[in-house]
């Protein structure tokens, strides 16, 4: 009989943040596969668990994966820790997993903490429909561009930053958005140096200038969605000529589209249709 591969969530700080079915299974499975040994060794030491750990991280997944998957169908069970939160959330797991389903393993999720829904729930932002984007591009420009394709985006939005970029793109988000956009700064969550800030854009930089929020730790950003603007049909079309009347159709359209929030090919397919008639 093959075994089974648990995904277990790990604390994201406060290690009684662990869950009793985490512990269970993290001492009954024959091996851990950790993102880092060392980190882990923490964790597993405080828990007095004696189960057998081996690397599994972002520069080995190519050549372990299958090694791990083998062993599970040689009838051993596996879980799979990352250093912080629950795994493949911007961490390593995603080939092993896909690879389990591929081998018809079973895949068991161990839920727990993870940042992105730590920050959230104590956002004060809305929560019922967000987007979670993951690290923003390191460079300015990237970082930039990307914002620019999130700018008419309703949805909450929600990023991980590292410290030492925090103030950039905070900054770049207020310049992309701006200025009156509510913005929540979570840092340190569930460790003794918590803070939970939330603010205009404008306000939240002015705290990190001023280090009124601290630059060290861990951070989650969230920004409050666009407001959803409703353009009627005929007011899309109306936009749509008249910058037709200075640019190519791809390009009127894709103006059009950031302008009213209407999807691009929709606009695009409206253009066509109204000039048939
Ligand atoms: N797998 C993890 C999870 O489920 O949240 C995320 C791993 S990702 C490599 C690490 C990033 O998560 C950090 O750079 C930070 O943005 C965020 N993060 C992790 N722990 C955090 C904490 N205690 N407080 C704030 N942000 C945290």
């Amino acid at each position: 009989m093959a075994g089974n591969l648990y995904i277990v969530a790990t604390p994201i700080g406060n290690l009684g943040d662990i869950s009793e079915r985490a512990l269970e299974v993290l001492k009954q499975v024959d091996l851990i596969a950790a993102e880092d040994t060392r980190h882990s060794k923490t964790l597993l030491d405080r828990f007095g668990i004696k189960t057998k750990v081996k690397a599994y991280h972002e520069h080995n997944e190519e050549q372990f994966t299958a090694q791990l998957i083998q062993q599970i169908v040689d009838g051993e069970s596996i879980a799979l820790i990352s250093d912080a939160g629950t795994p493949l959330i911007n961490d390593p797991g995603y080939k092993l997993v896909t690879a389990a389903h591929d081998n018809g393993i079973k895949v068991i999720p161990i839920p727990g903490p993870s940042a992105v829904i730590t920050a959230l729930s104590a956002s004060g932002l809305p929560t019922s429909k967000f987007i979670f984007e993951g690290y923003l591009p390191a460079k300015t420009e990237a970082r930039k561009k990307c914002l620019q394709q999130l700018i008419s985006e309703s949805r909450t939005l929600v990023f991980y930053e590292a410290p030492h970029r925090i103030r950039e793109s905070i900054q770049d988000i207020q310049e992309v958005f701006g200025s009156e956009r509510r913005a929540t700064v979570a840092r340190e969550l569930t460790k003794q140096y918590e803070q939970i800030v939330r603010d205009s854009l404008f306000i939240v930089n002015e705290k990190l200038i001023n280090e009124e929020i601290k630059i060290k730790g861990e951070f989650v950003i969230i920004v409050e969605g666009a407001q959803e603007i409703s353009v009627s049909d005929a007011e899309v079309l109306r936009i749509n000529q008249i910058l037709s009347e200075k640019l190519p159709p791809k390009e009127a359209a894709g103006l059009t589209s950031k302008i009213t929030g209407k999807k691009k090919n929709e606009v695009y397919q409206m253009a066509l249709e109204s000039n048939e008639k």
